[in-house]
């Protein structure tokens, strides 16, 4: 097989995770926020860079290439992910309790049958379904249905970490809100982190606490919700709050930023900025030089070179 090219689906991704903190992850198709979700859980595995999971007690490892036998049991446990497509991540051959219970064996967490049984109804209840469906199959389900079997699977071995991964986008928008609002509720009562994944970022900005926004691959601006809410710097995240129906940019004294085109692809990425075939604030060095990340108030990071020239400015003026 000849090889034509290669995809550097993630290039500028530093962040880490705390226990019972949310960072949601916003950015159009494309932009290798997915990709950033399965590396984390270790579907895809990482050319560059690292990636540290931290234990229960404290103890950390070194997982970027891979799960040793020490720590694979922990992490998987740790560690769940629900995905975008509630149609595919179910076994269409197994009820609903042998779907439900598949982690539960796996990590031994009830070794009494009755017992099992009973926490399969506990979850099937606790994710607003009627415990007696355990014994039906995935197809007899709606797709909002769906995501509820899919999401008291990836709780019932009670991780700290849960990835979804645009767990909405795939639904009737009459159930979306539903199921984000179970989800708020299951992390108010598991105390687990979250990291949200989507393309909405109204979805994520009630999701979250940290917000980090991803273009072609690369984070070009992360900051507390609140401040990309009040403050979104980086034209890409302007863009993206313009989109928002009832955001009111004359209110946050901000313009309406436009987004044109689709994003470039990243088998041939542009050079310096990747944002700069579509930014209407472009200037020479945007084609030349990548902008680095710049703390412009405390926790919140852009990478542009126009908060540069702010920032060059203000520090020439004191
Ligand atoms: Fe636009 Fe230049 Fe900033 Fe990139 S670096 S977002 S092209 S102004």
């Amino acid at each position: 097989m000849q090889v034509t090219g290669y995809v550097k689906a993630l290039e500028k991704v530093d962040f880490s995770i705390s226990e019972r903190e949310t960072i949601g992850i916003v950015g159009e198709s494309g932009c290798g926020k997915s990709t950033l979700g399965k590396t984390l859980v270790k579907i895809h595995e990482p050319t560059a860079g690292s990636i540290i999971y931290f234990d229960p007690n404290g103890k950390s490892y070194d997982i970027t290439n891979g799960l040793t036998k020490e720590v694979r049991s922990t992490f998987r446990k740790d560690v769940q992910m629900i995905f975008q497509n509630p149609y595919d991540s179910l076994d269409p051959r197994m009820t609903i309790r042998d779907t439900i219970l598949e982690p539960i064996q796996t990590h031994k967490l009830f070794k009494n049958l009755k017992d099992q049984d009973r926490y399969v109804r506990e979850l099937l209840s606790k994710v607003g379904l009627d415990p007696d469906y355990g014994k039906r199959y995935p197809h007899e389900f709606s797709g909002g249905q769906r995501q509820r079997i899919a999401i008291a699977r990836s709780i019932s071995v009670n991780p700290r970490l849960l990835i979804c991964d645009e767990p909405t986008s795939a639904l009737d928008v009459s159930v979306q809100s539903q199921i984000i609002n179970l989800l708020k509720q299951i992390q108010r009562e598991h105390n687990m982190a979250f990291i949200f994944i989507s393309h909405n970022l109204d979805v994520v900005y009630h999701m979250s606490d940290r917000i980090l926004v991803m273009y072609l691959g690369n984070i070009v601006e992360s900051a507390p919700s609140r401040a990309i809410f009040d403050n979104p710097t980086h034209p890409y995240t302007q863009a993206l709050m313009s989109a928002i129906p009832n955001w009111n940019p004359r209110e946050r004294k901000l313009g309406t930023v436009k987004l044109e085109g689709e994003p470039p692809s990243p088998i041939n990425p542009p050079t310096g900025c990747p944002f700069h075939p579509r930014c209407e604030f472009r200037m020479d060095i945007c084609a030349r030089a990548k902008p680095e990340p710049t703390e412009i108030s405390s926790g919140h990071f852009c990478a542009c070179h126009l908060r540069d020239l702010t920032i060059d400015s203000s520090r020439s003026a004191g």
